[in-house]
C-alpha cells in the first residue's frame, strides 16, 4: 500500500492532485490538499501522475 505526503511549506495550493487524484484527494476551505486514504493499486497510476505534474513537487508516494 502507498500513500501520498504533502511537503506543505512547498506546497501552493493549486489544487492539481485533487484534480489528477479526487478519488484521494480533496481540497480544504483555503485549497490545500486533504490526503483522505491509501493509495490502492487501481489509482497508482493515477498518483504517479499527481506526483509528476505537482508545479511545486511538493507530493511524493510513500509505501504504508
Ligand atoms: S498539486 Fe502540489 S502544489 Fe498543488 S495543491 Fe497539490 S501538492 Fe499542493
Amino acid at each position: 500500500m502507498r500513500t501520498l505526503k504533502v511537503d506543505w511549506p512547498a506546497c501552493r495550493a493549486r489544487g492539481l492532485c485533487f484534480e489528477v487524484l479526487p478519488e484521494v484527494v480533496r481540497l480544504d476551505d483555503w485549497g490545500y490538499p486533504v490526503v483522505e486514504g491509501p493509495v490502492t493499486d487501481d489509482l497508482l497510476g493515477s498518483a504517479r501522475e499527481a506526483v509528476r505534474m505537482c508545479p511545486q513537487l511538493a507530493l511524493r508516494l510513500v509505501k504504508g
